[in-house]
């Protein structure tokens, strides 16, 4: 796509530039996490020849204004409209976060549409969301929905939290038990997802071929 090459370049600088920037504020830190999301869809768009708001989420006006924040509007390049309709599960998880969001305004509102958008991929959320470790996605959740946030009192997997509370919603009847601990599935919704991330893995894996 004409211009993800230099804007692969910016965001690398950008991301760079941030994460060595020392102390950060709560704005900072929302760059900070965003340069890494974009980035990271916008990398995944160029390998499967994809739109980067069909990666992203984010779409229409609300992908020219995340692009011009980030000073990237002159350099991505394509169409900001998305190729295809959104998912049901993407759409729900979307209005899950934005019922829920602390503030209005557009950051919170790219938040949504990304955080829906990324929880269709199949690794835990904070890896195909392309940030650093867990931490960041927990940071970011608590920022932004910190009473949904606050209802993980379990430690659940991000993205099995944000399911589970949907199923909540609709009468417990998305999930194959009414309780957890009584759930086959237990182990998959419970089970640690910290650790290092795809990216950190292939890089040892190709280490240790070499
Ligand atoms: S453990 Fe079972 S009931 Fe609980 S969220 Fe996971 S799938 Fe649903």
């Amino acid at each position: 796509m004409h211009g993800t090459g230099q804007s692969q370049g910016h965001l690398a600088r950008l991301s760079a530039g941030l994460e060595h920037s020392g102390v950060e504020d709560g704005q900072g830190f929302d760059l900070r996490v965003l340069v890494r999301m974009v980035r990271h869809a916008a990398a995944e768009a160029e390998r499967l020849g994809q739109p980067v708001p069909d990666r992203l989420g984010v779409d229409g006006g609300g992908f020219a204004a995340l692009a011009a924040y980030l000073c990237i509007d002159s350099l991505l390049g394509g169409s900001p409209h998305r190729q295809t309709d959104p998912e049901d599960e993407e759409i729900m998880v979307r209005e899950l976060l934005r019922q829920n969001c602390a503030a209005n305004g557009p950051v919170a509102e790219w938040i949504s549409c990304i955080v829906a958008r990324r929880a269709l991929e199949p690794n835990h959320l904070w890896e195909d969301l392309g940030l650093a470790a867990r931490g960041d996605l927990s940071t970011l959740l608590d920022r932004h929905f910190p009473a949904l946030a606050a209802k993980n009192t379990r430690n659940m997997r991000w993205k099995k939290f944000l399911y589970r509370a949907l199923c909540e919603a609709e009468g417990f009847s998305m999930c194959p038990s009414p309780t957890c601990d009584s759930c086959a599935e237990f182990d998959l919704c419970y089970g640690d997802e910290s650790g290092a991330s795809q990216i950190v893995r292939n890089n040892r894996k190709s280490q240790e071929a070499d």
